[in-house]
């Protein structure tokens, strides 16, 4: 095996060089642990995996990592003849495999607003749902599995990236298949360039669904050369991206596009072992009044099975009963099939990974493990943190979304950034755009674990609230050598500590006394948080900041106070101020480095 310095945990340094690609079990046997801990922390990185998968240097690295190794790439010489022993080794091991079969692929529907995707949905679950001749009323339960010939595809209900990305977030991979939907009458729009970026930064393969060919003005045409200009070049022009024409109106394309998902799907060798226990992820989760707490969990692997013993997220429970989206009772779900399942003691989080284990109290223990690993899990990447995240060999990328003022400057901004690529993290920009940062830019960096750079544009007000409660960092330049200076700062762990003002109280100033011979006091009702003596204070006056200062002196009545809380009346004295007005609103805050 690839091994630097043998199988050894006791070396010094503990370094390895491992291959482009190898299994979970290889894996193992290099690191010598036991493959369950090597699955364990996949999972943990939302990636269902099996013994015989096979994964890429950067998980594997990851791994190692976690594991207390510290891997290099292997010289490319030696991948070579790795590379071909690792597929002969694969072939050996879906052999010793026999229980690997073929999955059905997880397909997420994409596009601009209005496009048809929603009503694409309908036209294939109309056309394909299986046992719709059994009569049974179709349930919502956030997807449905169509059957063509002999062959299967699930669809996620929920169309759009916002969807797709919110489940990136939470480290889930869904997605087989992305079908962006393009209405050809309305051509490339934001959402659907956005729904490329979202599908290329989560690796998905794009299908094309060129929509609404049925209406009077539409251009097929157009809208595959304003796709080439956005990188997706169609087949028939020499490129490699699937187009089809559909109208989901007529039902016009559907096979064909039905079709080609099964064909991309067949290239993507998507196996699994339905002998496993199961693991897979929660797609939709509510509180039915009747029933409790129902969610849907997707089957990524192995059979889930009535009665299993299942934990998903945080939560656990044995499945007493489990249906598909026909509402039809199932007592076992293969690998790719969404299932709704009841029997949870609470509400597991879309997102959350679920697992079957051989009796309760492991099931119990995984939640409460997965419990304890959730703020771990959250951890994002600021710029200020990023140099400590590389050591600690938590990244070994930093994804960039980056939006500027005009298109212009987005090249050079963005050649200039990605120069700035050391041996040990490369810079990745994930997605460009021209405007306000927006909120979908941060679900972006949310499920890339990146940050969000705006060269001279704004923060739209949701954007903002979403990037405080997610963590994100939105870092807001004007001068592109300064942007560029923190970028390579950050990297190499010289960035300054970042200075965060943190408000900590305001009052309301009822009353102005002389104090000595030139000086005024405020007396002022504390209206929030609290006021301290040491604390820095900003005069507002109808909105307007009138003066910024520190506090000099406090009283509660006639003695000295370090801190007076929200509720009561105090004597405000400031530094080198003196021209209170009854009104006036007094902000303390204090500044405070983050590291
Ligand atoms: P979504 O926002 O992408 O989910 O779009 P919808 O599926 O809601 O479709 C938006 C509108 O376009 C609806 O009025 C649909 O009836 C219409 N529409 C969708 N697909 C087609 C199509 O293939 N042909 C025509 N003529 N109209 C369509």
């Amino acid at each position: 095996m690839a091994l630097a310095k043998d199988n050894n945990k006791d070396n010094a340094n503990n370094t390895l060089e491992l291959p482009r690609a190898l299994s979970v079990r290889e894996l193992a046997e290099t690191l010598g642990v036991g493959p369950v801990e090597v699955i364990k922390e996949l999972m943990r990185r939302g990636i269902m995996a099996n013994i015989n998968q096979v994964i890429d240097y950067d998980v594997a690295s990851a791994v190692a990592a976690e594991l207390g190794f510290e891997a290099r790439p292997q010289p490319i010489a030696q991948q070579a003849s790795s590379v071909i022993s690792e597929i002969k080794r694969q072939q050996q091991s879906i052999g010793e495999a026999a229980t690997l079969r073929s999955r059905p692929p997880v397909v997420t529907i994409m596009g601009h607003v209005d496009h048809g995707k929603t009503r694409l949905l309908d036209a294939i679950r109309k056309a394909k749902v299986m046992d719709s001749e059994a009569g049974g009323i179709t349930q919502h339960i956030g997807a449905y599995q169509v059957k063509v010939g002999q062959q299967k595809i699930t669809f996620l209900d929920t169309p759009g990236h916002e969807a797709f990305t919110a489940m990136r977030a939470r480290g889930a991979r869904v997605t087989d298949i992305t079908v962006l939907v393009v209405a050809a009458d309305d051509g490339v729009m934001p959402q659907t360039l956005e729904a490329i970026d979202h599908a290329r930064a989560a690796g998905v393969p794009i299908i094309v669904a060129v929509n609404k060919i049925d209406k009077v003005g539409s251009n097929p045409d157009h809208v595959k050369q304003q796709l080439a200009d956005a990188g997706l070049l169609c087949e028939e022009w020499g490129g490699d991206t699937i187009c089809v024409h559909t109208s989901a109106t007529e039902g016009k394309g559907i096979d064909e596009l039905l079709e080609n998902i099964l064909l991309v799907a067949e290239m993507e060798e998507l196996k699994a072992d339905p002998t496993l226990l199961a693991r897979g992820v929660v797609i939709e989760a509510r509180l039915d009044k009747s029933r409790g707490p129902m969610a849907t969990v997707l089957v990524h692997d192995g059979c889930l099975r009535l009665e299993d013993n299942i934990a998903a997220g945080v939560t656990y429970g044995r499945i007493k009963a489990m249906f598909d989206n026909t509402g039809r009772r199932m007592r076992k779900a293969n690998p790719s099939t969404p299932v709704a399942v009841l029997g949870l003691h609470d509400i597991p989080g879309v997102g959350d990974p679920v697992a079957a284990f051989n009796s309760e109290h492991e099931a119990r223990s995984f939640a409460q493990r997965r419990q304890s690993e959730f703020e771990k899990e959250s951890r994002a990447v600021s710029l200020s943190s990023v140099y400590d995240q590389i050591k600690e060999g938590e990244i070994k990328e930093l994804g960039i979304v980056l939006k500027v003022d005009v298109q212009g400057s987005l090249d050079p901004i963005r050649s200039s950034l990605e120069k700035l690529s050391t041996d040990k993290v490369r810079v990745n920009i994930i997605r460009t755009g021209t405007g306000n940062v927006t909120e979908s830019d941060v679900m972006l960096a949310v499920a890339s674990k990146g940050l969000v750079i705006a060269f001279n544009t704004g923060i739209s007000a949701g954007a903002q609230k979403l990037a405080d409660a997610e963590k994100i960092d939105i870092r807001l330049y004007r001068i592109i050598y300064e942007m560029i200076e923190d970028v390579e700062k950050a990297l190499k762990g010289l960035l300054a500590p970042q200075v965060v003002e943190v408000v900590e109280g305001q009052c309301e100033v009822r009353a102005v006394f002389p104090s000595g011979k030139k000086n005024r006091v405020a007396g002022v009702y504390v209206t929030e948080g609290s006021v301290t003596r040491d604390a820095q204070a900003r005069v507002k006056r109808d909105g307007k900041v009138v003066a910024q200062t520190s506090v000099a002196g406090l009283k509660r009545f006639k003695d000295d106070t370090k801190s007076v809380p929200a509720g009561y009346e105090c004597g405000v004295d400031l530094k080198d101020f003196n021209d209170f007005i009854v009104g006036d609103i007094i902000e303390l805050f204090r500044k405070q480095k983050v590291k």
